[in-house]
Formats: structure tokens, sequence, C-alpha cells
């Protein structure tokens, strides 16, 4: 496609020459449609398309949108699991789908002390193909220390299937109390947690790696990378990913630009650890 058209015959002051041709240079990214996939490939480790989705958002459309943010692959958990699985059959490719424990909203409550939750994970489990199991919440470390947690630790290990954990640190450690040997993503890097805390739980926890949807604006903000997280980033340069968490359906529009905020910041670390985070990491960590 030709970027003809953005051309103009208006004199530009000089000062503005510099962001002119950006412009030109972004337009013709952003009207090249593939193009996009070819820039650095992302591995999106935080999708979930929900029931609440499905009318709003057809699989087709969910890969579309993928496709023109160039993310090549997406670890997607959904409320119900079906969700997942529908993704997953219209772009196997792609889509990495994880089991999460919640049949409906309403399981997210007491879902870890749950007996049918717990049997309906084991079914579930039966049908191969699943990496991991998650995203789920715990508010509470006790509720990382009971028999249930206990238990889809043990699966998790036996089947080598990563857990998708929404919470906080002291849940991390309760957690890796309970099943030492478990592989654990850390869903939003703990959300509030400082840099100096996720450096503290990688350096103690070789089983932990960390997505950090929803953290752009912690990690840049506005738009210029933190020294903090730089350091971070380049002290366990394997152990980051990115995420968008499309948690609800209002997010899903705004995809794109969503995805856009991690490409920002990841182009200020040098391009081998940039690669890692934005795709390697989460690649080797789900590899089939
Ligand atoms: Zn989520």
């Amino acid at each position: 496609m030709s970027c003809a058209h953005n051309r103009s015959r208006r004199p530009r002051p000089a000062k503005a020459l510099g962001a002119f041709i950006l412009g030109v240079l972004l337009t013709c990214v952003g009207n090249s449609g593939p193009a996009a996939e070819t820039t650095l490939p992302l591995f999106d480790t935080h999708v979930h398309y929900n029931r609440d989705d499905w009318d709003a958002f057809s699989p087709e459309a969910v890969i579309a949108l993928m496709q023109q943010a160039g993310v090549t692959r997406a670890l997607v958990s959904s409320t119900p699991d079906d969700g997942s699985l529908m993704l997953y059959r219209h772009d196997a490719a792609r889509i990495v789908p994880i089991l999460r424990p919640y049949r409906t909203p309403a399981d997210r409550v007491d879902w870890f002390r749950s007996d049918a939750v717990l049997a309906y994970i084991e079914q579930r489990l039966e049908q191969k193909g699943y990496r991991g199991i998650g995203e789920f919440h715990l508010t509470d470390a006790d509720h990382a220390a009971g028999d249930h947690i206990a238990r889809l630790g043990q699966l998790a290990v036996e089947q080598g299937l990563v857990l998708h954990v929404h919470s906080g640190a002291e849940v991390i450690r309760a957690l890796f109390a309970t099943a030492p040997q478990a592989s654990i993503l850390w869903a939003h890097a703990g959300m509030s947690a400082p840099p100096a805390l996720i450096t503290e739980l990688l350096d103690s926890h070789p089983g932990l790696w960390t997505e950090v949807s929803l953290r752009a604006g912690d990690i840049a903000p506005g738009g210029r990378l933190n020294d903090e997280w730089r350091a971070l980033f380049l002290r366990h340069p394997d152990r980051f990913m990115i995420g968008s968490d499309t948690w609800t359906t209002s997010i899903w529009p705004d995809y794109v630009n969503v995805i856009q905020q991690h490409r920002n910041w990841l182009r200020q670390l040098p391009e081998d650890v940039a690669a890692k985070i934005a795709y390697d990491n989460a690649a080797r960590l789900f590899a089939r």
C-alpha cells in the first residue's frame, strides 16, 4: 500500500518536520495491516474471553484485534472456560488455553475451598491441551495453605501446568510453601507491588515468573521507562512477560492501544531483553 496520500504540499516549519516524518511513518505502519505482525512479535499472557464478551466480539473479531496489535500468541483463561476453547478452536497456533476454576463469576469468592470446583478442575483437565490453571484470585495467605490448594499444586506439578495467580506477595510465599515445585506466573506483578518487593520474590523463587498487565503506567509514567523497573528487567530478563487483561468487555475496543503501551516501554530496553519480555519468556514457559 502506498502512503502517498499522506504527502502534503503545504510548507511546514522546520521544527515540526521531525514530528511530521514520524507521523507519516507511523501512519504508513498503521495502514499496512499485516506489517504490524512483522514488528516485535508479542505473546499476550493475560487474556480473558468471558461470556459477556461473546455477543459483542466474535472469535474472529478477537483474533483480528490480536493480528492488528501484533500479538502472535495469547494465554487465555475465561469464565466460563468454554470461551477459551472457542478461541483455541479458531486459532490453535495462536491461542494457549489455561483452565480457569470459575464456572461462573460467583465461584471467585470461595473456589479455593470448594469440593465442587476441585472436582470440576480434575474432570476438565482430562481434556488435554491446557498449559496451566488460572487466572485465579487468592486474597489471603491462609487460603493458599488449605488442602484444596495443595491438591491443585500437586495436579499442576504432575501435569506440567503453570499456576496463573492474582494475589499479593504473601500469597505467593504461601503457595510456594504449599507447592514448592510449582511454576507460578504472578499476575500484574502483584498489581501494586513495588520493584523492590518483586525483586525480592524473584530472587527467592526460581519457579516464579511474572506478567505486567495493567502496570504500564507504573513501568513508564508519562511514557518514560522508570529507572527502578529498568533495573528489575535487566536483573531478571528471563522472568517477565507482558499482558493486556481483557477482564471486561469494554477493554476489547481499546485492545490495540493497551498493547501499544507495552511496546512503548519495551523499545526503551536493550533489544535482546525486550524480545525476551515481549515473547520468548512466555514461549519457553508455555512450550507445547
Ligand atoms: Zn485477569
